[in-house]
């Protein structure tokens, strides 16, 4: 053996000592590199000066008040003590994650009337950094690459055709081997679900990769999209299709694979979309693409002929699990559909699938097709006005999960969200919801006067902690109501969530006791992250309300419009969010008119199909979006003007001239009206105020009884 000179001995030295540094700068520099922490989306940070022993102590730090106040569902992307984090019309900004103080920050001029052309929000759920770029998808489907030290603009693509079909981006872009990659949203509005991939250098686009066939007269793309085709009828094309690749992208290093999860059909009614029938592939599935040239590898449908809006772009979390004996390589999944899913990620095969949520449209999966079993309850189209439980407002969306792990468990937010559905049958028409379903019978409208206490209770939520390979509940923790936010688990065993209800919440990771409560002042319902500069761990939220299930609910009637914010946290700090006065008074509004009750009966149902979603249930909304129940005088004397000849288009209030007719309007403004005298009412304090209020709860309980199982 040849004897080691000084100089060897002296490399070594040198080696471990630049090791050391690197392991050291590490602990100190802790960043949040990724969407997910890392490709495995396992959303654990392995820092641990937080802890259960000392997270009492946790306070604020600073916090920074966005342009807007709309809902926040980004990621903050932490490198190298800054932090880049989105908001609303995809507006990026650069942090000094130890500060606060704006770096810089980039407007992309969405404009404010495609903000109609979103279904759930002007949302964007955060950046990608790499190589020194600053990656965002915008509202009108660009994506953007900034300089991350100046924030200048180097390259800007135009993804989809935004002037044929009304795409829309508010997922966070992924990067891996020198490309970018972004889907899109709309098929609640009509188009055809794709993902592509962009050079990370040039932002030139290198494949796409269509999720739904498209007119077979055109001819296919690929093998794999006329095996699709052979399973659709119809003229679906019409419609798109759906099947969008709105959220989670995921890429396996150890496998060289990209998953990617897809949305529901066009319409959600699939006697519509495809009236022979067909499990219409590959919407409401996972597919594995080569990430260097976008072909099919394999796919699994979780929702075969999806008919309830339930789609499969929820997060998906790469992880390896003991099974039979055998260390697997799995993705677990939990869609909206409420069934837990543990594939095999080499074969798309599931290893098993089993109910995380009380679920009633289907009953199991069979052990060998790995098939639904679909109940007579779940098929409205035979058996109208059931109650149907998950709903499209989903039993876990794309709200971010986490494990951890020290305990084996993965942390789901989970919603329960019971809604009637109807068959509907509709025309296709551009820029409108085209879903081929009726909600006017939605218990969050079909009682008025008890809209948001039933609505509360109905939709109640908790965080669950599940072990994923007995499939079975550890712990959960009760919140107040439904739609709480994202989750970050950390090696401090410990678990931070937002709420519904405004608050931050850390509890212990292996048993769910909550230790810590911040109030928020605003719904939460982005994920936490944690990081480190110079050996002080921080945690950082995004604090904004709105977003699906945010403009339809909520847990307060404050006439107040909520601050959406950053906020950041470590432990000793003692500062306090800055006052903001954004209270709303009550401002006089029209005498009530004297309308039928056909016509406030047809008012409500209008008003359910075209204005809650932003407006929000029993006319309440979210006050980032305008209260219809409190405008100033002049938009209910234009209130036609407004509706159907696009007077506060450039605002993001959609024109409805081609879809509701004057006498429409004339009974959606008779219901509106309605609804806001009875809002005055209610504020007149009266004597038997506490007995409405034990009358109103007991009711609102029975009901709740009646409608769940
Ligand atoms: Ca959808």
């Amino acid at each position: 053996m040849k004897k080691a000179t000084y100089n060897d001995i002296a490399a070594s030295l040198a080696l471990i000592t630049s090791l050391l540094l690197t392991l050291n700068a590490k602990a100190e520099q802790e960043g949040w590199l990724s969407h997910g922490y890392d490709y495995r989306e396992q959303r654990f940070s392995p820092l641990t000066g937080i802890n259960d022993k000392n997270v009492a102590e946790l306070g604020l730090e600073w916090s920074f008040d966005t342009d807007f106040n709309r809902g926040l569902e980004a990621t903050p992307i932490v490198v190298n003590g800054v932090m880049y984090v989105t908001g609303n019309w995809s507006f990026v900004y650069a942090l000094n994650a130890r500060t606060g103080e704006l770096l810089w920050k980039y407007d992309p001029q969405v404009p404010r009337a495609w903000g109609a052309m979103g279904c759930c929000d002007v949302v964007n759920r955060g950046v990608a950094v790499e190589d020194g770029k600053v990656v965002f998808g915008t509202f009108d489907a660009r994506l953007i690459a900034l300089d991350a030290t100046t924030g200048e603009l180097l390259w800007e693509t135009r993804t989809a055709d935004i002037e044929q079909w009304p795409y829309t981006i508010t997922g966070a872009p992924r990067i891996a081997k020198g490309k970018v990659f972004i889907g899109n949203g709309g098929a609640e509005y009509g188009v055809r679900g794709f993902i592509g991939a962009y050079d990370l250098a040039t932002g030139e686009a290198l494949w796409r990769f269509y999720t739904v066939p498209g007119n077979p007269a055109n001819g296919f793309e690929s093998e794999a999209l006329e095996q699709a085709a052979a399973t659709w009828s119809g003229k679906w094309w019409e419609f798109g299709g759906g099947g969008t690749v709105w959220d989670s992208i995921v890429y396996d290093e150890e496998l060289d694979q990209l998953y990617i999860g897809t949305g529901n059909g066009t319409p959600w009614n699939r006697n519509q979309r495809s009236p022979g029938g067909g499990d219409n592939l590959y919407i409401s599935s996972i597919v594995a693409l080569n990430p260097d040239t976008g072909d099919y590898i394999w796919h699994y449908q979780e929702t075969p002929a999806d008919n309830w809006d339930f789609t499969s772009t929820q997060q998906i979390m790469l992880a390896d699990m003991p099974w039979q004996g055998k260390l697997r390589k799995v993705i677990w999944h939990a869609p909206k559909n409420g069934f837990f899913f543990v594939l095999d990620r080499e074969s798309g095969t599931p290893l098993s699938i089993e109910p995380y949520a009380y679920t009633n449209w289907a009953t199991h999966y069979d052990k060998k097709t790995w098939r639904p079993v679909e109940t007579a309850e779940g098929n409205y189209q035979a058996n109208p006005g059931a109650y149907i439980t998950p709903s499209s407002l989903a039993a876990h969306n794309w709200y971010p999960m986490a494990y951890n792990p020290g305990t084996g468990l993965v942390y789901i937010p989970v919603t329960r969200t019971p809604s009637v559905y109807d068959e509907l049958q509709t025309d296709f028409v551009w820029g409108r919801w085209n879903v081929g379903v009726e909600i006017e019978k939605n218990p969050i409208t079909g009682m008025p006067g008890l809209n948001q206490k039933v609505l509360t209770k109905l939709y109640s939520g908790h965080l669950l902690a599940w072990n994923p390979i007995t499939q079975s509940e550890a712990w959960r923790l009760e919140h107040a109501s439904g739609g709480n936010g994202g989750v970050l688990s950390t090696a401090g065993n410990l678990v931070f969530q937002g709420t519904s209800s405004a608050e931050l919440i850390a509890a212990t990771a292996d048993t769910g006791t909550p230790l810590w409560r911040y109030d928020t002042e605003v719904g939460v319902m982005a994920a936490p992250i944690s990081y480190a500069i110079d050996g002080e761990q921080y945690i950082a939220v995004a604090a904004g309300w709105g977003g699906a299930f945010g403009l339809i609910v909520r847990l307060d009637e404050k006439n107040v419009i909520p601050q959406s914010r950053i906020l950041v946290f470590k432990l000793g700090a003692k500062n306090s969010l800055p006052v903001s006065d954004n209270s709303l008074e009550l401002v006089e509004i029209p005498p009530q008119t004297d309308a039928t009750s056909e016509q406030l009966d047809e008012g409500l149902r209008l008003y359910t199909n075209h204005c809650l979603v932003c407006h929000g249930a029993g006319v309440s909304s979210a006050k980032s979006i305008p209260d219809l129940r409190n405008l100033p005088m002049v938009f209910y004397e234009n209130f036609d003007k407004v509706v159907r000849e696009g007077m506060m288009e450039s605002a993001g209030m959609p024109n409805f001239g081609k879809v509701l007719s004057k006498n429409d309007v004339q009974d959606i403004y008779a219901y509106v009206i309605y609804e806001a005298h009875a809002l005055r009412k209610e504020q007149e304090p009266s004597i038997f105020d506490p007995i409405i209020n034990v009358i109103e709860d007991v009711v609102s309980t029975i009901i709740v009884w009646w409608i769940t199982d």
